[in-house]
């Protein structure tokens, strides 16, 4: 019996990094997953991944920044399933700029990515999570959501932005006796094509991996699973008692 069997679980962003190895895992804990992103190639290779496995999926095509797909994906959801039990809303983009070198188009991309998404994404799982007893949400923030960075201005506001959210979202379904829950997460950097891209666009890319490791006492990067770990821990009954918490997954970043 895993840890999740037979409930539905939504993850964005999960054609890649962090969302793909929670997709999997939440799979290998049993699972039914729906696999959300724009990447249709690499998402479909995530359901087959678990279908193969012998498990059950359903990819999505999905910009999380766009109302109607979330309309769309939602009756996706409840033709194939007929209920929506867990929600990860963890597609996100990374842009490197201070307050002084960001444009304003690119200040609202990141948000519209990463804040408009979360809220889309949060509000459409209540919507499909009360008439079924409640549920679980969980938001993917960072610690860019805890502590500042002077390079990442509009990451930095879009991730304390989705703490926040977290929280009233949380509260809301809280005091409405939803019986869902809203949980953030708060990852250090972890190896994925997000942090790699990053790392390529600096000249010597040894030399700035190596700085980011240093952030990190444990003195290495995280791996997808370390977070995906977590992710499934808030999803599961295991978390029963937590609701609009921060859960850092960070190796000592932020301590
Ligand atoms: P990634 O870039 O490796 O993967 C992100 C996925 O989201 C991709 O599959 C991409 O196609 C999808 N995506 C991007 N924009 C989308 C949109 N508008 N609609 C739907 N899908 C979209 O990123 P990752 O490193 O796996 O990060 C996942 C989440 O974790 C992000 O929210 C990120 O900010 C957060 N995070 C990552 C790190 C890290 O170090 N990697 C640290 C802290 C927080």
């Amino acid at each position: 019996m895993g840890r999740v069997s037979g409930k539905v679980a939504l993850v964005t962003g999960a054609s890649c990094g962090i969302g793909r190895a929670t997709a999997l895992l939440l799979a290998r804990e049993g699972a039914k997953v729906v696999v959300a992103d724009l990447k249709a190639d690499e998402g479909r290779a995530v359901v087959s991944e678990i279908t193969q496995a012998g498990g059950e999926a359903l990819f999505v095509p999905l910009n999380v920044t766009a109302e109607d797909d979330w309309k769309q994906a939602m009756a996706a959801i409840a033709a194939k399933f007929g209920r929506l039990d867990i929600a990860v809303n963890n597609a996100g983009i990374l842009y490197a700029g201070s307050v002084e070198t960001t444009s304003l188009a690119d200040w609202r991309r990141v948000q519209s990515v990463n804040l408009d998404g979360v809220f889309l994404g949060t509000r459409y799982a209540v919507e499909a999570m009360k008439p079924h007893g409640g549920g679980s949400i969980i938001n993917l923030s960072s610690i860019e959501g805890l502590v500042g960075d002077p390079t990442l201005a509009a990451y930095n506001a879009s991730k304390g932005g989705v703490r926040l959210f977290t929280k009233s979202a949380a509260l809301h379904c809280a005091k409405q006796g939803y019986r869902i829950r809203v949980n953030s997460i708060h990852p250090g950097y972890i190896w994925t094509p997000m942090v790699q891209g990053f790392t390529q666009e600096t000249p010597d890319q040894a030399a700035a991996r190596q700085k980011l490791i240093d952030l990190h006492p444990l003195g290495h990067l995280g791996e997808p699973d370390d977070i995906a770990y977590g992710i499934v821990f808030l999803a599961s009954d295991e978390s029963k008692f937590m609701t609009g918490s921060e859960l850092v997954i960070d190796g000592g970043y932020t301590a």
